[in-house]
């Protein structure tokens, strides 16, 4: 930048823009405007819980209003993104089923929709602001800055910029440029306090000791958080941003640079309303972080939650439908999504909660729909092959119904339909299963073998009557004792699906060969 472009005197933003409340009141307008909120996650690392939050209310705030949700990568910072990271979140957030109007994958009216490849519409809208006198040069070092806020702690004074540079001279620039200094480009705050009514929180008031001047663009022209966020949303004509508490902080210095937008003709210069979404609690009452195992999104996707069981948690949150009302779907929340009433609370994450509220959406499936979500579990434990012959087709659809109504994730369907799949000589019984049985279990294996070999009706009924009698009153055994071997010898487990229509379906020989085996290994 040179500094003819620039004004003889700074102007203060305070005189040059109109303040938050005057445009408020001079664009009523905008208010009914089409709503058109963002998502806007930063590519690093594995896509967690607090992201899809944030993506699931912004999507039902859109959704509700008939709105558009525009989807925008905040990957400015090169030593932290990822290409990988970025198609992890397009990936899951595809998983769940959360649809975005612009983006981009998708393109749209403000394309590109990745910051990366913005860079120099920011390089334009920094300029004009430093010329318009809303930003200035500031030349101060970290070590001068470090001294200062020193300082300034131990006076007791507000420790943030002391404004050093707000209105050097020309001369004083010079001197500072010929002794080697590169400028940062600051923003310059009005100077007075700014209120603004948070969508969650009501009327918050910032007063201006404690937002001071703020950097915009790093000495090497490299672009911020601090000027790129709010470019893009005024760029993009966003109307409400709703985001999580950890950035209220920044909201009075965007509301002050929408100001300063506006006044330099960037954006459609209406306001931007601002909701605040509660943080997300952990174990042990502390943040819900990142690197807490149980924040990674694609971790439920592996373990088989449903998309709409882990989006039904997630909108409990912060959220709720009504006072005794945990299960809806998205089309209910959509419907009733009313962000005045996110509660302002710190809301607690809690994964036997998640578990359940999945297990009640599991429940509720379709059986065929709840077959066929098996298959991608399956598959991957390599019990099923892809496609899926036809054969395994019918026996998973008969298998199914067993278990729908006991499972907490889809995963579990590896472990307690495994010995359906698996071939005999694959087949193996879990060694504490067979430590919980003693010689005299071979009695009952033998008897098992003996009425089975024979019985022509190989239904579940038919199966339950004739063990029943062979086991239960001829040896006079308790059903436990009775059935707990033969279980173990079909199903490998202790725990199964109910037996006798898991024998059913394994059929005579499959069951035969089991007992059989079993009953040798015990010898
Ligand atoms: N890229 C920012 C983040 O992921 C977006 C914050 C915002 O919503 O303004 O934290
Ligand atoms: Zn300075």
């Amino acid at each position: 930048m040179t500094d003819s472009t620039e004004p003889a005197t700074p102007t203060p933003a305070a005189s040059a823009a109109p303040s938050p409340t005057g445009r408020r009141n001079a664009t009523p307008v905008a208010a009914a405007a089409a709503v058109r909120v963002r998502f806007c996650p930063s590519p690093t690392g594995v896509p967690h819980v607090g992201l899809a939050r944030t993506a699931l209310f912004n999507w039902a705030f859109a959704r509700h209003h008939h709105g558009s949700l525009v989807f925008r990568i905040e990957d400015t910072d090169i030593a932290r993104d990822s290409e990988e990271s970025y198609q992890m979140l397009v990936d899951v957030l595809g998983w769940l089923g959360l649809s975005w109007d612009e983006g981009p994958d998708i393109g749209g009216p403000h394309a590109p929709y990745r910051q990366s490849q913005r860079m120099d519409i920011y390089a334009d809208v920094a300029a004009r602001l430093h010329r318009a006198g809303h930003a200035y040069e500031c030349f101060c070092t970290p070590e001068e800055l470090d001294q200062r806020r020193e300082a300034a702690r131990t006076a007791g004074q507000p420790s943030g910029y002391d404004g050093h540079c707000r209105n050097l001279t020309h001369a004083d620039r010079d001197r500072a440029r010929a002794q080697g200094r590169e400028p940062v480009l600051r923003f310059r705050m009005p100077g007075h306090t700014i209120t603004f009514t948070d969508l969650v929180r009501g009327e918050l008031s910032f007063a201006p000791e404690h937002v001071p001047d703020y950097v915009l663009v790093r000495a090497n022209a490299h672009p911020l958080y601090t000027l790129v966020n709010p470019v893009d949303d005024a760029l993009m004509g966003i109307t409400h941003v709703l985001r999580g508490e950890d950035l209220l902080s920044s909201t009075p210095r965007q509301i002050a640079l929408h100001a300063a937008l506006a006044d330099i003709g960037v954006g459609v210069g209406a306001p931007i309303a601002f909701g605040h979404l509660p943080y997300v609690m952990g174990e042990g009452n502390r943040k819900l972080s990142k690197r807490d195992p149980e924040s990674n999104l694609l971790l439920y996707r592996e373990r088989g939650f449903l998309p709409e069981g882990l989006l039904n948690y997630l909108a409990l949150l912060g959220w709720s439908i009504a006072e005794d009302r945990d299960i809806f779907d998205m089309s209910e929340m959509v419907e009733a999504f009313d962000i005045a009433r996110v509660n302002p609370n710190p809301a607690r994450f809690d994964l036997r909660k998640c578990e359940a509220i999945n297990a009640a959406h599991l429940r509720q499936l379709d059986p065929g729909d709840f077959a066929n979500r098996l298959v991608p579990h399956l598959q991957a434990a390599r019990l099923l092959a892809d496609p899926v012959p036809a054969e395994d087709a019918a026996l998973l659809a008969a298998a199914a119904p067993l278990v729908q109504q006991r499972m907490v994730t889809l995963g579990e369907a590896v472990g307690m339909l495994g010995f359906l799949f698996r071939a005999e000589t694959d087949f193996r019984v879990e060694s504490e299963a067979i430590e919980s049985l003693g010689t005299e279990d071979g009695r009952v294996l033998d008897a098992a073998e003996a009425t089975l070999e024979e019985l022509g009706d190989f239904s579940a009924a038919g199966v339950q009557a004739a063990l029943r009698a062979a086991l239960v009153d001829s040896l006079g055994l308790k059903p436990k004792l009775a059935f707990g071997p033969v279980r173990i010898a079909v199903t490998g487990r202790r725990v199964s699906p109910p037996l006798f229509e898991s024998i059913e379906l394994l059929g005579r020989e499959r069951t035969l060969a089991r007992i059989r085996a079993l009953r040798a290994a015990l010898g």
